[in-house]
């Protein structure tokens, strides 16, 4: 009777996260991962069902293989989600030899007499062997972040969970017959610790997939669609960052403005959206050009910037340099458009008091003057180049 109403909670809980993950999947569809949530705890609804049902069978068999095999079904689901979740390849090899394995041994299995400790080991060996796998996936995603921790722990504990429940079998009894087994000490035992695991491992799903929703959110406001480049917000946020970090290292740094020469003409000759892949072909190019450490941006149009931390004028005049060549001589395949196209750039150097305003003023000015110099060139600002002020220099 309690393992009964234990197992009428499990459904209930069951529903309560299959509802979940599916709403999750219904409001954002991204997601694919919580799909596949969903439908495991599903599955997890119909083994539950088979587990009544199972009480009232003359041979047990049938719907105590089909139990067998839904909830190895449900966890096949569930590990495919969380393997989309965490963006690792769902380990396809390893769960199609569970599979394999685990039906040549049903006739084995189910012909072995009930209570016995090998078959109640050979019972657990699948689902302990796929709760391993779900461990090992979240190993793999690298991501380690406190809920990423709990949940492998989880993961972990509900593994140990299956290769104990045969020792807690035998120190607490069990049933001589399938149709008895609700009635067991170790059925109670068994379905709660399967409870509090399947809770404990849902919830901290729900909230990853909460964290990573909000995260990404975060992300797409900060981020320019065409680019791929941060947008003004997101890369004020950092480099403002940066620059601060820098100061305090005492370090130098740099600012990097870059502006694609008679753009207008361009999107006259060739059309917007050929001016569109010409943007996002020059962002690229800024991307794998720049150091690991740039904070590459696109603050509208066709205007663009890179903080560099740790950089002085002259390694920043030479990244400009580089990536102004680089750009000049791109192929038509790389633009997307038979015609040479250029970007003028201008380079700021972080000098004490400056804030971030001061630097872009003082790269925009050297941007200016690259343009007004001809284009397709590299600007600095003349206060940097000649430190002494100018009226000095005249009277010396
Ligand atoms: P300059 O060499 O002096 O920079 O000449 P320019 O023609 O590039 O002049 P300017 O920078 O003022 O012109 C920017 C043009 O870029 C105006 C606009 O038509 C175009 N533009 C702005 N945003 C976008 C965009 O998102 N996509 C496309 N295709 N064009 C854009
Ligand atoms: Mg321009
Ligand atoms: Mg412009």
């Amino acid at each position: 009777m309690t393992a009964a109403f234990v197992l009428g909670i499990n459904m209930a809980i069951a529903a309560i996260f299959a509802i979940a993950f599916g709403v999750v999947a219904a409001t954002n569809r991204g997601a694919s991962g919580a799909r596949w949530l969903a439908a495991g705890y599903g599955m997890g609804i119909v083994d539950i069902v088979l587990e009544f049902l199972l009480t009232q069978q003359v041979d047990p068999t049938p719907v105590g293989v089909g139990i067998f095999l839904v909830f190895l079904l449900a966890q096949t689901f569930c590990l495919i989600g969380v393997a989309h979740h965490y963006r690792v390849a769902p380990p396809w090899r390893p769960m199609a030899a569970i599979w394999c394995l685990t039906i040549l041994a049903v006739p084995l299995l189910f012909s072995m007499p009930y209570g016995s400790s090998l078959r109640l080991a050979l019972y657990q060996l699948p689902y302990f062997a796929m709760q391993a796998l779900f461990a090992f996936v979240l190993w793999r995603s690298r991501r380690r972040q406190a809920l990423d921790l709990l949940l492998f722990a989880l993961q972990i504990v509900a593994a140990l969970l299956y290769l104990a429940k045969p020792a807690i079998a035998t120190f607490v009894g069990r049933a001589d017959a399938p149709q008895g087994y609700m009635d067991t000490t170790y059925a109670a035992i068994s379905q709660s610790g399967s409870m509090v695991t399947l809770i404990a491992i849902a919830l901290v799903l729900l909230l990853v997939m909460m964290r990573d929703t909000a995260a990404e959110m975060a992300a797409r406001s900060e981020t320019d669609v065409l680019s791929g480049l941060f947008n003004r917000r997101g890369f004020d946020t950092r480099a403002e960052a940066a620059l601060a970090r820098a100061r305090r290292l005492g370090e130098p740094a740099v600012l990097i403005a870059a502006d694609l020469d008679h753009f207008k003409a361009i999107n006259d000759s060739f059309g917007h959206a050929a001016g569109d892949g010409v943007i996002a072909a020059f962002a690229r190019l800024l991307r794998e050009r720049m150091p690991p450490d740039a904070i590459v941006g696109r603050l509208g149009g066709e205007e663009f910037v890179v903080f560099l931390p740790g950089v002085n004028l002259a390694e920043g005049r030479a990244g400009a340099e580089a990536a102004r060549v680089a750009f000049a001589g791109a192929t038509p395949a790389e633009t997307g458009i038979a015609q040479r196209v250029t970007a003028s750039f201008g380079v700021a150097q972080l000098m004490p008091d400056d804030s971030l305003f001061d630097l872009a003023r003082r790269a925009d000015a050297a941007l200016y003057r690259a343009k007004a110099g001809g284009r397709n060139r590299v600007g600095t600002t003349l206060a940097e180049l000649s430190p002494a002020p100018p009226a000095q220099a005249e009277a010396g």
